[in-house]
């Protein structure tokens, strides 16, 4: 574990505020959205005090200095992730943007109505939705890797489905956002290479967790988002293989993604401007990058291993509490997220009574419906973790779960108390 999680509390402001309830917040709602350092909030912050103007069309002063940061923010993403070229990593306003633009730019050029999308049922529906629209507009057809019943996906069965449906793009999440399962990205991609696939890596909820090498893994595509690994919203990356990239067209058209326009037509832009049309983030950028500098000053291996630890905590101290179901495999195969329901009580309540104790859990379908409907349940309360969370929080978390428990099943005894006469 890391050895004093407790000083980021004096590096994330937020963290040592108190709730509505009066209780001192334990955040564990981090695979929805982290929080951000001073470190994170200063560097945006100094930007539009001291150096902001637009990039990349200026020759004066702030417009140079505004242009080397934000490209200086490409240059820290591509070494976090270990791309071969800044020109593959593509700036987005998020994961979801991310995809899009995959499913349009090479979706559209590359798939057609007798072609096979696989994904797995444990998407985020960022990594659905686009296919299912891609569908609509191609023909194609969307099958799903199933989940076994330890909540696992088998690579024996994504070896079959892979060789029977010969897809053209296997789409996948890195670690589920529910079940929190880190998947063998790498040995996935060797298999959908076999076949000719091309990979797409939903890396959202892997990228602020472990140490990510986009050229050991292989993939074609990978996709992350700046607010779930400390840095701020509206900024995410796609990196793609810059052959991938250079064929396709772009997205969206306007200023900076052109080389030249005439009344007749228009060149694009080498890239990775090509897919960064209009005005980007750069204050974003420039924030998403100090944010990859402070969780790598942790160190990603440390990060991991110290949320290792808080998930066997809470998995274990939760498994143990009459009535509560954890929703995920077992602790040393998932690593920061432990998702649970808890008998007679819907998610809802459950994650409103924890706010009254102060802890910030999310509760609903997490935006995975496919997930939790082929699991036979429509909602989950989760507990996400980061390397700024502390093992007496998730003893906190216990504790209110045990409240729970007492609570709601006394109260469903006293329900059924006057319905016994009937
Ligand atoms: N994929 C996964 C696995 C996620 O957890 C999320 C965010 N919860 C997304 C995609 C979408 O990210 P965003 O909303 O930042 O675009």
């Amino acid at each position: 574990m890391l050895p004093h999680p407790e000083r980021f509390q004096i590096d994330f402001p937020i963290l040592s505020r108190v709730t509505n309830s009066g209780a001192a917040l334990a955040f564990l709602d981090n695979a929805a959205s982290t929080q951000r350092p001073d470190a994170v909030l200063q560097a945006m912050d100094r930007c539009y005090r001291e150096y902001y103007a637009n990039v990349h069309r200026g020759i004066h002063t702030l417009s140079e200095a505004s242009t080397e940061a934000y490209e200086q923010a490409r240059e820290e993403t591509r070494r976090f992730l270990n791309a071969r070229s800044r020109c593959e990593i593509v700036f987005t306003a998020g994961a979801t943007a991310a995809i899009n633009a995959v499913a349009r730019c090479w979706g559209d050029q590359n798939i057609g109505p007798d072609d096979v999308i696989l994904l797995t049922i444990a998407e985020h529906h960022a990594n659905i939705v686009p296919w299912h629209q891609l569908a609509s507009r191609v023909g194609c057809r969307i099958e799903f890797v199933p989940l076994e019943d330890d909540f696992t996906i088998d690579t024996q069965r994504v070896s079959q489905m892979l060789a029977e449906l010969r897809p053209k793009l296997f789409a996948f999440t890195a670690t589920s956002n529910v079940l929190g399962t880190d998947f063998p990205v790498q040995q996935w991609g060797e298999l959908a290479r076999a076949v000719g696939a091309v990979t797409l890596v939903d890396a959202a909820q892997a990228v602020p967790h472990r140490k990510i090498d986009v050229q050991q893994w292989n993939s074609d595509f990978v996709v992350f988002s700046g607010h779930k690994v400390c840095g701020p919203t509206g900024i995410g990356v796609l990196y793609g293989k810059e052959t991938l990239l250079d064929e396709m067209p772009p997205f969206l058209g306007g200023g900076a993604m052109i080389d030249t326009v005439t009344t007749s037509g228009f060149t694009t832009a080498s890239l990775p401007d090509k897919f960064e049309a209009g005005t980007p983030p750069i204050v974003e950028a420039i924030g998403l990058a100090e944010a990859i500098r402070y969780v790598s000053a942790i160190g990603m291996d440390n990060i991991h291993e110290h949320e290792r630890q808080l998930t066997v905590q809470a998995d274990e101290g939760l498994r143990a509490i009459d009535g509560v179901s954890i929703v995920g495999p077992r602790p040393d195969q998932k690593s920061g997220i432990v998702s649970f329901t808890v008998e007679g009580v819907h998610a809802h309540d459950v994650a409103q009574w924890l706010d009254t104790r102060g802890i910030a859990v999310r509760a609903g379908h997490h935006c995975t419906m496919p997930l939790h409907a082929s699991l036979g349940i429509s909602a989950t309360a989760r507990a996400s973790f980061y390397f700024y969370n502390r093992a007496d929080e998730v003893d906190r978390l216990i504790a209110a779960v045990h409240e729970v428990r007492e609570k709601f099943a006394s109260r469903g005894r006293r329900r059924r108390k006057p319905a016994s006469p009937l």
